[in-house]
């Protein structure tokens, strides 16, 4: 993963004719910390905060705990989050935390104290104007509470804007549940404006039907009903209906905690299947490397929204793109989330509290810019959307 983030990052500077050492400078990492965290149960784990730039504002980016963390895996997300912050013109940098743990594994009491931990560590190197961390994978609005009450309590800070993803009760913004779906819907549609298709009848499929995927197919529904939902798929089957599968329906399904698997609502495929389909549009909001070489030969679809971070690996990318399709890139299709956590900090430190029709008209303006951005750099210099992307991000990062 850091491997392809870098070579994105050097394909753009090449573009660009920057010199290896310009390259360098901009695939540097600030600083790391890397650090063990030892539970009173006598459990120790093993700690990540990596700080990639910090040129254009603090430090921004998520916080996840998965048995998967490593530092590679945090390095790359980092470098990434410069990328997205850049590319959509915030004023913010990149970071990414982690802690190797499967926090299912972990008692409530367990997960608290680590959460607390976690911010007694690193609160000299955080906070609302070096590094504002956010939740990610398997970290949610009461984790990032905890955290916050813990900044409070050692750094005395009390304007809440030390992290973002808060509960609104805590100085939350509204709109963030939905921001990474909704901002995927405004960017795909701004795509189809620009090529004359966004009032067409298209259909398109989910793959990752959880948090983004979910509130990306309830907002496409109220927005642009001439879409067709066909197909959607979680991680333990997909469902088809040609005639369109209802939105609201497969999210309360799954908000109840139910699976796709067994589930009556339509005809049962696999989640290859589902890849594979005929459709105008796929979007890939489950994880990392959905399409590889093992299955790129299947797609059909004619573009890609890759809601996930790195759902299509390079080889994939280059063969998909050879062929035609366009892939909306993820640090532009997913910016969603960092846009209105921006947002929710800027609500912290003017000690504002914004309605949500203004948060989502916020969030529209960001991505509407960023995507005409990025289809004119890719226009200018002939280059696929995610080239162009990257371009927008290091011209940014550079001027
Ligand atoms: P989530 O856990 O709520 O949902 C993930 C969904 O993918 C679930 O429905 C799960 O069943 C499904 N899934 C998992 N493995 C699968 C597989 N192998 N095949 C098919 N489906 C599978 O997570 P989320 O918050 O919706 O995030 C989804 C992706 O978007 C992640 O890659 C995340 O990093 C990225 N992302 C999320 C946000 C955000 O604001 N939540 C922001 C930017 C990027």
């Amino acid at each position: 993963m850091l491997d392809t983030a870098q070579s994105l990052i050097r394909r753009a500077g090449r573009q660009l004719n920057l010199s290896d050492e310009d390259i360098e400078q901009i695939l540097k990492i600030n600083a790391e910390h890397i650090f063990e965290i030892k539970l009173s149960s006598g459990k120790s784990l093993q700690a990540y905060r990596v700080q990639h730039n910090n040129k254009l504002g603090p430090y921004k980016g998520g916080i996840r705990f998965h048995p998967h963390v490593d530092l590679d895996e945090v390095r790359a997300l980092a470098t990434l989050m410069s990328m997205k912050t850049a590319a959509v013109g915030l004023p913010l940098g990149g970071g990414k935390g982690g802690v190797a743990v499967d926090p299912r594994s972990l008692s409530q009491q367990e997960l608290e104290e680590l959460s607390r931990k976690y911010v007694q560590y690193l609160y000299p190197h955080i906070g609302p104007d070096k590094d504002v961390p956010a939740p990610d994978v398997n970290t949610n609005a009461t984790i990032i509470d905890w955290m916050v009450d813990e900044y409070t309590k050692v750094s005395g800070d009390t304007t809440k804007a030390s992290f973002t993803g808060k509960s609104v009760k805590n100085g939350g913004s509204l709109g963030r549940d939905a921001a990474t779906g909704r901002g995927g819907v405004i960017a795909l549609s701004e795509l189809l404006k620009a090529k004359g298709l966004v009032n067409k009848g298209l259909t398109y499929a989910i793959l990752g039907f959880g948090n983004v995927g979910s509130f990306f197919a309830t907002v496409a529904a109220n927005n642009y009903p001439q879409w067709r939902l066909i197909a959607a798929g979680d991680s333990t089957a997909s469902l088809l209906d040609n005639a369109g599968l209802d939105a609201m329906q497969l999210s309360k399904l799954k908000s109840a905690g139910g699976h796709f698997l067994g589930s009556k609502q339509a005809k049962q495929i696999t989640n290859d299947e589902l890849i594979g389909l005929s459709v105008d549009v796929l979007v890939l909001a489950a994880l990392e490397n959905a399409i590889t070489k093992d299955n790129m030969a299947k797609v059909k679809a004619k573009i890609i929204v890759e809601m996930a971070n790195g759902p299509i690996d390079e080889t994939a990318h280059d063969f998909l793109s050879s062929k035609g399709v366009i892939i909306l890139p993820d640090i532009i299709a997913n910016s969603g989330g960092v846009i209105v956590s921006y947002l929710e900090w800027v609500q912290n430190r003017r000690g504002e509290n914004w309605d949500e029709k203004k948060v989502n008209l916020k969030l529209k303006r960001y991505l509407t810019q960023a995507v005409l951005g990025v289809l004119s750099v890719s226009k200018e210099l002939q280059v696929d959307l995610t080239e162009a992307a990257f371009i927008q991000a290091i011209r940014r990062l550079n001027s």
